[in-house]
């Protein structure tokens, strides 16, 4: 039996991760999950944000789904996705943003890919203050990962019949560190002569972006731009509820919903287990259960045909009775 970690997170990590557990075993697939604790649970428990049996239970079965987790703010830990990341190396964090029928927005036209460099830029964490007026936060960026995020977003669109690869930098403002992303990913295009390579500013793709979606394929940002624009393409198809993601390094993967932890609706049954359903989802067709993967995307699908939608969709429908609906749908 598949040994995958879990990490039910915070918030309401808990409630949608029991709705996704409860599908997933309707549906009749055995996984042998391995609990682990990050995040607040996890310093109540150990009083650290991310224990040592965390990190080796992902790296050991190399594969872990996670509900967001909460770093308490101001108090000296250093944030939980942040610390993974680093640690684990999962330098690439891919979100797939397409249209799911059921659910109506501004634009029928949307498939967008988002690759987002996940282990630098201003996430490095190196900030002082040298007076009480000013602060300083360090940007890095380093031509080895942007060479390597850039062969990534490359890579996956050959690989998925993708047909464009565009670099979003501002490079006309921080001439050196988006200039050295944007040179790498240039260098790399050259080796990709069968996809189309396309650059812009970060500014004027989040115009195009809310105007013409339809025109964007693979989208290659470093970490900051990338956190910020798959928000707003999460916000393209209808929201945080139903965009999911995964963060991928060379010898592990973690598949986690773009939203967080969600505290003004956590404990209330509100929420929308979709983003990470369908992270899941992806999870399952990774590890080779296409057929479950398929059966239970069918069975979501079905359910938001027949309107049975939470509130951040509009409906008023309740997380547990959204899941028992898709479980009735499989
Ligand atoms: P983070 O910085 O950790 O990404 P955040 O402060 O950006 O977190 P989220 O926790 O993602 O914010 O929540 C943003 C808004 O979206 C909140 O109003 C929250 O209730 C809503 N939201 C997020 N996820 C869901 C969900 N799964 N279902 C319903 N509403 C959600």
């Amino acid at each position: 039996m598949k040994k995958i970690t879990l990490l039910k997170g915070d918030g309401i990590g808990p409630e949608i991760s029991e709705s996704v557990l409860k599908i997933i075993d309707a549906q009749g697939v055995k996984i042998d999950w391995d609990e682990q604790l990050a995040g607040q649970k996890a310093i109540d428990k150990y009083g650290v944000t991310l224990p040592e049996n965390t990190l080796n239970s992902v790296i050991n079965n190399q594969i872990a789904l996670k509900a967001p987790v909460t770093t308490p703010i101001g108090k000296g830990f250093r944030s939980v996705n942040v610390e993974l990341r680093k640690k684990l190396n999962l330098y690439a964090n891919l979100r797939c943003c397409y249209n799911i029928p059921a659910i109506k927005t501004r634009f029928d036209n949307v498939d967008i890919v988002v690759v987002r460099e996940n282990t630098e830029d201003l996430y490095a964490g190196i900030e002082r203050q040298p007076d009480e007026n000013s602060a300083e936060s360090i940007k890095i960026i380093t031509k080895d990962a942007s060479l390597r995020i850039s062969e990534f977003a490359f890579n996956y669109a050959v690989e998925n019949n993708r047909k464009e690869v565009c670099v979003v930098t501002k490079a006309n403002i921080c001439k050196l560190s988006d200039g050295l992303f944007l040179n790498c990913a240039r260098e790399v295009a050259k080796n990709y002569p069968q996809t189309k390579f396309r650059e812009i500013l970060v500014d004027n793709c989040c115009m195009q972006l809310v105007q013409k979606p339809e025109q964007f394929d693979v989208l290659l940002l470093p970490n900051l731009y990338g956190d910020i624009v798959s928000d707003l393409t999460a916000g393209l198809i209808g929201g945080l509820g139903v965009a999911q993601g995964v963060n991928i390094g060379k010898d592990c993967r973690i598949y986690e919903p773009v939203h967080g932890a969600a505290p003004d609706i956590a404990g209330q049954n509100k929420a929308n287990p979709t983003a990470l359903l369908l992270s899941a989802i992806e999870m399952l067709k990774y590890i080779g259960m296409k057929n479950d993967a398929e059966s239970i995307k069918n069975a979501l699908y079905k359910t938001l045909n027949e309107g049975i939608l939470t509130g951040d969709l509009g409906g008023k429908y309740t997380c547990s009775e959204f899941t028992d609906c898709v479980i009735k749908n499989l």
